[in-house]
């Protein structure tokens, strides 16, 4: 039995997002750079919820 740990996945964290809420669009972004309370989808202008996304933590520009 042998096991697939050695792969290097990429390090994730798990960051707040909105999410669009129609099941046919991909829309969503990251809550950091939108602090309103009822956003609206770029995409489709549909209203969007607040959900979690696992993202790469890598090649971040705005690190500290
Ligand atoms: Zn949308």
């Amino acid at each position: 039995m042998y096991s697939k740990k050695n792969q290097d996945p990429l390090p994730k964290e798990e960051i707040e997002v909105w999410e669009c809420e129609s099941e046919a669009c991909i829309g969503w972004m990251r809550k950091n750079f939108s602090y309103e309370v009822n956003q609206k989808c770029p995409l489709c202008g549909h209203t969007m919820k607040a959900g979690k996304r696992l993202l790469e933590k890598s090649s971040n520009p705005h690190k500290r």
